[in-house]
């Protein structure tokens, strides 16, 4: 599944809506700017292996390049160029002045020491020395990538410009100038934004539940969110697999995290004795958990799990996109027939980029916000996102994905056409 044709797809679709100028269509149609390196790494054994990296530059119209580094074995330029342009829609969305790019190693980072993984990371800035930088392009973690990788980021960047860069990289830890609230922030958004959709459709904690797939950094936040608000969260998978709650009331995240330090893994954990247990906990498999009967699907792993092959098994009243790219076009045209409310990920999984913002706002600034100040300016832009977003759906009585990228689309013609 080629991700980027599917970005195309969806962009196309809102753009007839929008009755979007052609000229600005065909400029975002490409990426203004692809850097593809190979980089060189001495393993540990001393074995010499070269890794491929790209960046890909989708558009800086409405301010500097902004958009996360990924390093996973199936990155490839597709999948960037995808990620990069749903950036520069989702900054647009949240209305924050920044453009959209995306990078990535094909590397499956988990087969390399901590040693190997800072030297490639390392050697993998030095050769984007000129396309990283403050005003030019700010990376920030992605999968499998951390604020330890973008402390290494910074830190080489420094030392090639030969001063303190810190705003060069945004998701850095705090003792480097990264903001409060940063590694959390994809999910506060998420869960202000599923506060909002529950409003609408007046459900309530206790008698909704949830499942989410991916319990990395944005999925295992949410779904703790969701259960300290009440919600049950009855389905939970990682990429080796995951398991449902039968008893329908729902787990504790925390339990589920502390089990998964320990075992390694959430699948088949419930028959090891713990918090789960043969009686009320199922082992599932990965394509199954989707298939789960909730009331709130949040799947939060990687792009393409919702497919023309599964979505007419989707059970879910709502899918909120904190992964991105997880439903495919046809997966979307199916649920949209089957009217469940699909909460684009350009929307739901915005908080990540627009706490980014902030941190890069308190480094040129030379301040730290506290936790409570990045919350305060986080609400009111994730809320008034939902609703602009919600205002086009009615008004173009469209999906809430065309209706965000309407939105994106009518703010980066604005800018475009300024700069024109
Ligand atoms: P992460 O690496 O911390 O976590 C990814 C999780 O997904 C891991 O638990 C992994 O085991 C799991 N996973 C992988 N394949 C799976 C599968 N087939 N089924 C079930 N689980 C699977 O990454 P993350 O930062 O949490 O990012 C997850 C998604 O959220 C990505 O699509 C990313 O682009 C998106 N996102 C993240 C942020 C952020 O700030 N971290 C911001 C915006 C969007």
């Amino acid at each position: 599944m080629n991700a980027f044709k599917n970005a195309l797809r969806q962009l196309d679709g809102a753009a007839i809506i929008a009755a979007t100028d052609q000229s600005i269509l065909a400029t975002l149609e490409r990426p203004e700017r692809i850097v593809e390196v190979n980089v060189p790494l001495t393993l540990d054994s001393g074995e010499k292996k070269i890794y491929t990296g790209y960046r890909v530059q989708h558009s800086n119209a409405r301010g500097p390049y902004k958009g996360g580094l990924r390093f996973h074995q199936q990155v490839d330029i597709n999948e960037v160029k995808a990620l990069a342009l749903w950036m520069t829609m989702k900054c647009a969305v949240v209305n924050i002045p920044m453009g959209g790019s995306k990078g990535g190693i094909t590397v499956n980072p988990k087969k390399l020491s901590r040693a190997e993984l800072e030297r490639l990371t390392r050697a993998f800035t030095r050769a984007m020395k000129d396309v990283f930088g403050p005003d030019r392009d700010v990376p920030a973690p992605d999968v499998n990538t951390n604020a330890e990788v973008m402390s290494w980021i910074m830190d080489e960047y420094s030392q090639l410009n030969g001063k303190n860069e810190p705003a060069v990289v945004t998701g850095k830890p705090l003792a480097l100038g990264g903001s409060k609230g940063r590694d959390t922030a994809t999910a506060d958004g998420g869960f202000m934004v599923l506060e909002e959709v529950a409003k609408k459709l007046k459900l309530k904690p206790k008698q909704t539940s949830v499942v989410v797939q991916g319990f990395g950094n944005a999925g295992y936040h949410i779904a703790k969110l969701a259960h300290q608000a009440g919600y049950r969260v009855i389905g939970l998978s990682d990429s080796r697999g995951g398991i449902v709650d039968l008893r329908d009331k729902g787990m504790d995240p925390d339990n589920v995290m502390t089990r998964k330090k320990e075992y390694g893994m959430i699948g088949d954990m419930y028959c090891i004795g713990s918090v789960c247990d043969g009686t009320n906990y199922k082992a599932i498999a990965n394509e199954k958990l989707l298939e789960v009967k909730c009331d709130i699907l949040i799947p939060a792993a990687l792009e393409n799990q919702l497919t023309e092959k599964n979505a007419g098994k989707v059970k879910a009243k709502v899918v909120l996109e904190i992964a991105n790219g997880p439903t495919t076009p046809e997966a979307d045209e199916k649920l949209a027939r089957k009217k469940v409310l699909v909460v684009p990920d350009i929307l739901a999984n915005a908080g990540g980029v627009t706490v980014s913002y902030f941190e890069w706002v308190q480094n040129r600034q030379g301040l730290a916000w506290s936790a409570q100040k990045v919350r305060r300016a986080l609400e009111p832009i994730m809320k008034a996102a939902f609703n602009e977003v919600w205002e086009r759906r009615g008004r173009y009585q469209t999906t809430m994905r065309k209706a965000a990228f309407i939105l994106a689309l009518e703010r980066l013609s604005e800018a475009i056409r300024a700069r024109a």
